[in-house]
């Protein structure tokens, strides 16, 4: 693998964690189709299995391809190690397993993913895991007073959807390492390009790679990194300092995560339980395409906050649109300015002065922007939140984060930003 220094961002995000002298020169990682993989000599196979030599035996805990896209996005983030899986949402799930299993409370705001919510509410208290959520995540005299004996975890999102509210990383980072816990950022919004969270402190960080990461639009999937600075041998996580089964010494002797991975305890126990027991894989053909998005992610998301920037100042201006959310906008927001100094992102919300109806309308004469679910993509893309992708907020939730039915929600992409606000333009025209 190629060594760079940190900061080398643009260089690192076309070569990072690939070496093409170990895949017959080829420039770009291929694409191992391949379900299992020939484990050479019996001497060697048992090498690789126990793990003291690095090689690959079964594509659901390992794959050359898609080891190329975890390396990659694991030092662009500043991370350790990195294990992609099968979609954003898998991320999330064995993230917040791997840590809370077997039953814990784990603190998050209620302004998270329409999943991830319903997810917290529905299913993880099956598993014996307890959501505190919190209104405002940057009330700091709450969050803290929330942090009880058995709480596990401080969930995250570093830009929210569609409010765009921005978490105050360091500050949450500082409350949860004081309690003997980590702070677990689901990044998915800003991307490493735009926001580190490690920087700041965070100890994981969780992404939905179907998004911006990869920006196509072609593609489900998600990725975890691990920061490797959290001390899981603190008496909190008996999950990683009890003895497990299937690792052991050279001469035999059981051992835990933390003894055999030290540092990246955390990031193998995703691998070696989660992913090979549950199974959410990435495919290598989905990490080739997402390792293609990954090399243009800079201009993409350079020309998409521009876009975006523009069509929130258009949109601010506009008669007919009651409230504006792109935090980006404001260059005097202290969170904007310590964190965001080159964009939240290309997400943005706005409130139209209207009736239902005309947001309807709207959503139905727009010709260059595409009316679907998704975010991050190189087409700009139109949603109505409350009836497609946060319908799982419950009603009681949702007007404190800018969650009406009649906000309309933008991913805004790579067209000439004089179509895109003319395009909205006449979709608005027509709905008044
Ligand atoms: C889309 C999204 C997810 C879920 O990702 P999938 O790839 O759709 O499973 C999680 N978090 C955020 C912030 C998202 O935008």
């Amino acid at each position: 693998m190629i060594k760079l220094a940190d900061n080398q961002f643009d260089t690192q995000r076309l070569h990072a964690g690939y070496d093409p002298k170990e895949h017959l020169n080829s420039p770009l990682p291929p694409i191992y189709q391949t379900a299992a993989f020939a484990l050479g000599d019996t001497d060697e196979a048992e090498q690789v299995a126990e793990g003291s030599k690095e090689g690959f035996t079964y594509s659901r805990v390992a794959n050359p391809t898609v080891r190329a896209f975890e390396n990659r996005i694991a030092a662009l983030d500043g991370g350790i190690d990195a294990v992609a899986v099968g979609s954003g949402m898998a991320a999330v799930s064995y993230a917040l397993l791997n840590v809370a299993e077997g039953g814990g409370r784990i603190i998050a705001p209620t302004n998270l993913y329409g999943a991830s919510i319903d997810e917290f509410q529905s299913i993880f208290p099956k598993f014996g895991i307890h959501i505190d959520f919190v209104d405002d995540i940057n009330d700091f005299a709450t969050v803290k007073s929330l942090i009880k004996a058995d709480t596990k975890a401080i969930f995250v999102e570093s830009v929210a959807n569609p409010s765009t509210d921005i978490a105050d990383i360091e500050n949450l980072a500082t409350i949860a390492h004081e309690a003997g816990i980590p702070l677990i950022v689901d990044n998915t919004f800003p991307t490493p390009y735009l926001f580190r969270p490690f920087d700041f402190g965070a100890d994981i960080d969780v992404y939905s790679s179907t998004k911006a990461i990869n920006g196509h639009g072609n593609v489900v999937s998600g990725i975890i990194v691990d920061h490797g600075q959290f001390d899981w041998g603190n008496g909190k996580f008996p999950q990683f300092t009890e003895n497990e089964f299937t690792l052991e010494t050279a001469d035999g002797q059981p051992v835990s995560f933390n003894e055999k991975f030290g540092s990246a305890a955390f990031i193998s126990r995703v691998r070696i339980k989660y992913l090979r027991l549950f199974g959410s894989v990435m495919s290598p053909f989905d990490a080739y395409l997402a390792l293609l998005g990954v090399e243009t992610i800079t201009e993409r998301l350079d020309k998409e906050v521009s876009n975006a920037t523009a069509i929130a100042k258009y949109l601010k201006a506009e008669p007919h649109v009651k409230k504006l959310y792109y935090a980006g906008i404001d260059q005097e927001n202290p969170l904007v300015k310590k964190y965001f100094p080159m964009g939240i992102g290309a997400i943005l919300s706005f409130e139209v002065d209207g009736t239902e109806k005309q947001v309807d309308a709207i959503l139905n004469h727009v010709k260059v922007f595409t009316y679907l679910p998704n975010v991050g993509d190189v087409r700009s893309l139109i949603v109505n939140p409350v009836k497609i992708t946060h319908r799982e907020i419950p009603a009681s939730l949702r007007e404190q984060h800018g969650l009406n039915t009649r906000v309309i929600r933008l991913s805004v992409g790579l067209e000439d930003v004089d179509d895109l606000i003319g395009d909205l333009k006449q979709a608005i025209v027509s709905a008044f």
